[in-house]
């Protein structure tokens, strides 16, 4: 159940719905988040909701049978929205692209980047400046100093910045140059990280785990939303299967499962989804029909030179020529 509190709720009327719910054996766990204060209660009993939807403080009770609560669309029927200002959103009909590099390599490539995106009207540019490698020899990211060139080009060229986060200790120094905080496969059950992204105050983008079950992801994406944050959006980016023809075997069920379950936007990640150059622009097409709010993809100006995932990554006339099929499928 999700007991939805007025905001200046006295603390008697407080005491009352407590020791209600200690009456009926349900627990309480208090959430605030910048929009609203909730209480999700765990119990097993049956109750009259009315007698709790009457009380005094209550603004909104609903009962709510997912495991999962606040991220589940059994009390939330109206779909989130991801504001990101100057007239950028993502969900309730807005489609949200974010196309760029895998990772940050350079000024030029970024300078490179943006003006293809500007080009073609994408406000959203994707690239990692701490990148989890398979390999420790492998290009790690440019780390902070990447970031800070990165944000600066794209504010000077009203680009907002999508960009992975791995650990807890980094959040404080990328805060105010990113606008979507990325949590990337490998740390999809980081819960230390997840509780943390709950007081960052942005958007966050919570990619499905490498062999994460769809429960998992929402009960990951509950972390988040009970630690303060509920501008959250669910990514579908492939799971490991005994397939080995491709990278990951891209789960489309999982866009219209997600959007049945959760008031959250999906977004389709088809560039690890399938993890080959060729086949991810029908992927990202099939997605928006499957029902995603918006495709999250590699571009690279040479693919070839890439220092990560080159060999998933479309060049500027391939990545054109989607943006431009998407638009006929989907007034963006
Ligand atoms: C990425 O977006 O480049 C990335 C590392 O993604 P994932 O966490 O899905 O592997
Ligand atoms: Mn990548």
């Amino acid at each position: 159940m999700i007991i939805q509190l007025q905001e200046n709720i006295s603390e008697k009327n407080y005491s009352e719905i407590s020791e209600k719910l200690k009456g009926i054996k349900f627990v309480p766990t208090e959430v605030i988040t910048n929009e609203a204060r909730y209480l999700v209660c765990i119990g097993k009993n049956e109750f009259d909701i009315r007698g709790i939807g009457a009380l005094s403080g209550v603004k909104d009770v609903h009962r709510v049978s997912d495991s999962f609560k606040l991220v589940s669309r059994k009390w939330k029927v109206e779909e989130t929205l991801i504001d990101l200002g100057d007239g950028v959103k993502i969900g309730r009909g807005n489609i949200g692209i974010m196309a760029g590099p895998c990772s940050i390599e350079s000024e030029e490539q970024v300078l490179k980047v943006v003006e293809h995106l500007k080009k073609n009207n994408i406000r959203i540019m994707r690239g990692g400046v701490y990148k989890p490698r398979s390999s420790p020899y492998a290009f790690r990211g440019m780390g902070i100093d990447g970031l800070k060139m990165f944000s600066e080009i794209c504010k000077a060229n009203g680009i907002k910045i999508i960009t992975e986060v791995m650990q807890v200790s980094q959040l404080e120094e990328m805060l105010q140059y990113v606008d979507i905080f990325q949590v990337g496969a490998r740390n999809s059950q980081n819960y230390n990280l997840l509780d943390a992204l709950g007081s960052v105050g942005k958007p966050v983008l919570l990619k499905r785990g490498i062999s994460g079950t769809i429960d998992e992801l929402l009960h990951s994406a509950e972390y988040i939303f009970s630690h303060g944050n509920e501008k959250l959006m669910l990514c579908e980016r492939g799971i490991r299967t005994f397939e080995n023809a491709y990278r990951n075997t891209f789960d489309i069920n999982a866009i219209q499962v997600l959007k049945e379950k959760s008031h959250l936007p999906v977004i389709a990640d088809p560039s690890h989804g399938v993890g080959i150059r060729e086949f991810v622009p029908k992927l990202a097409l099939a997605s928006i029909i499957s029902g995603a709010d918006g495709v999250i993809y590699e571009v690279h100006e040479k693919p070839e030179e890439a220092l990560s995932d080159g060999q998933q990554t479309l060049n500027f006339e391939e990545s054109e020529k989607l943006i431009c099929d998407l638009k006929k499928i989907s007034p963006l």
